[in-house]
């Protein structure tokens, strides 16, 4: 475990990375972060407004495939840890826009190895020294693992890679780089391969933000297909918690999934949201006030708003997470509830308004 850890994180302005950093910048006084982001539709400087003060944060606007900038910035900052948020992250446009997939994913991921590699290992090489002290997390996804049937078992980290969406064959392509560049070069990687995330500061273009804010303006609840296709939730905190640990504990070389057994269908979401919704303007009267365009909710009726849509390409049925090896290797175990989440995530939407119409149309 290292003592003083100066991090750069890429991707920090977007939904996980901008939680975590509030995360560890709260949980860690003393180590310094170096926010690495190119600020593209999903990424959003006003998020970090919470930490901005704070002297410890560093935010640079960048893009993580250049390389000689990824360089100068872990050697200025002396650098010991990476942890690489940054990649183009909805399945919808990678659908009809794979390039920048392509290109942030593979391409970002491969920019960010290379300079590791040659600040970390190489530089000192030359001069006669062992390699820095170092790790290169990447944050990945279960979507690598493909599509599940109904009764299969969740996904383990020894499940082949079967990925289905130019979104998630460019995320593989990026985890067996990084595996590679650690057994053919030595650098210290670990992987972690999480479920689906939600809570504060998600892109309204993702399902659970999507359905808040829409309620929040009357506006259709577009569901895919028949609503049947099957996800696994975690809060976004308990996904930096997992990080954390891993980054602490986890053995280097190795991919840890990370998930909180909690599989719901999407339609059934859909309709717990609306359940809560209803709830929150029963119990609070000033958001009819606020929120004068709810009025399915305001009527205890955001069901209404419910609107079968044609399903994705080649949707995947099922994604589940297997995180034994993560919960016994390294003691996780999320805090959340799926319920108290939920409730938390509304409760900061109905809070942030500014935050969310400032990216309605993006
Ligand atoms: P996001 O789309 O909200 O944020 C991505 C961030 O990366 C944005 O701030 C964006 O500006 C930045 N970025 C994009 N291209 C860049 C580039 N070339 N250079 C520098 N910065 C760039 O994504 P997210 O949901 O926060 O996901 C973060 C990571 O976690 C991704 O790697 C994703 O694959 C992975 N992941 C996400 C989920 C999920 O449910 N959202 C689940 C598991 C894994």
């Amino acid at each position: 475990k290292m003592n003083q850890r100066n991090l750069l994180v890429t991707g920090g302005a977007g939904f996980i990375g901008v939680n975590f950093v509030h995360y560890w910048l709260g949980q860690h006084p003393n180590d310094k972060v170096i926010v690495l982001d190119a600020l593209t539709y999903a990424g959003n400087k006003a998020s970090l407004d919470p930490v901005i003060e704070n002297p410890n944060l560093t935010f640079v606007h960048g893009d993580i495939c250049n390389t000689e900038l990824v360089e100068s910035l872990l050697k200025d900052h002396s650098v010991n840890t990476l942890v690489h948020f940054a990649a183009e992250s909805h399945v919808d446009r990678s659908i009809t826009g794979p390039d920048a997939f392509i290109e942030t994913n593979i391409l970002g991921t491969y920019s960010l190895l290379k300079a590791a590699k040659k600040v970390w290992i190489d530089l000192p090489k030359e001069q006669g020294k062992e390699p820095l002290a170092h790790r290169f997390h990447h944050v990945s996804t279960d979507e690598v693992y493909g599509t599940l049937e109904p009764n299969d078992p969740p996904f383990k980290e020894n499940n082949p890679y079967e990925p289905n969406s130019p979104y998630s064959a460019s995320k593989a392509a990026s985890d067996h780089l990084v595996r590679a560049y650690h057994h053919t070069y030595g650098l210290q990687v670990t992987t972690s391969n999480c479920s689906n995330n939600y809570g504060p500061y998600h892109f309204p273009e993702k399902l659970i933000p999507l359905i808040i804010t829409n309620i929040l303006q009357d506006k259709p609840l577009p569901i895919y297909g028949d609503g049947q296709q099957i996800r696994d939730w975690l809060y976004v905190e308990d996904h930096a918690r997992g990080i954390e640990l891993v980054l602490d504990q986890g053995r280097v070389g190795e991919n840890y999934n990370i998930g909180g057994h909690n599989e719901w269908a999407n339609i059934d979401i859909v309709k717990l949201v609306c359940k809560l919704m209803n709830e929150a303007f029963e119990a609070d009267s000033n958001l009819a006030n606020k929120y004068i365009s709810a009025k399915s909710a305001i009527a205890g009726n955001a069901e209404q708003l419910i609107t079968f849509v044609t399903d994705r390409a080649g949707h995947d049925r099922r994604y589940a997470i297997d995180a034994t090896k993560t919960n016994n290797e390294l003691g996780y175990k999320p805090a959340e509830s799926f319920e108290t989440g939920i409730r938390k995530t509304i409760s900061w939407y109905l809070s942030n308004s500014t935050w969310w119409q400032g990216l309605l149309n993006n």
